[in-house]
């Protein structure tokens, strides 16, 4: 059985390989894009088991690249989680409207995000 797969789209690349870097380690394997066409495109591609997903992201946001996943009948059992400096009352409630399943505020608790994202996979596996 291979390891857990995510999808984790980011634009900003700091964010993006710190978020690589943690997942990887924690035992998932780890796929990248930077724009919401691209969130679309991988999950038909890839079939990951889980999209973890910035919302304020180039060409199409997060909100509308979640409505668009779950509206896929071949994508909507994927669980997405939504990566987001957007923490005014009210966003998380936008959120879980286009179709999240839970949220994570930046800046980035990351003993909070595994725990938050292992709720949602099978176990991780690390290469000892
Ligand atoms: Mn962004």
């Amino acid at each position: 059985m291979g390891k857990p797969r995510i999808l984790l789209i980011e634009d900003n690349v700091d964010n993006r390989e710190m978020v690589r870097f943690v997942l990887e380690r924690a035992g998932y394997e780890i796929l990248v894009g930077q724009t919401g066409d691209q969130a679309v495109t991988l999950a038909r591609q890839e079939r990951p088991d889980l999209i973890l997903m910035d919302l304020s992201l180039p060409e199409k946001d997060g909100w509308t690249a979640a409505g668009e996943i779950k509206a896929d009948p071949a994508l909507a059992a994927i669980p997405l989680v939504a990566l987001t400096a957007h923490t005014l009352p009210g966003d998380r409630k936008r959120a879980m409207e286009a179709g999240f399943d839970a949220y994570i505020s930046k800046p980035i608790n990351l003993p909070r995000l595994i725990e938050t994202l292992a709720a949602f996979l099978p176990p991780a596996q690390s290469d000892e």
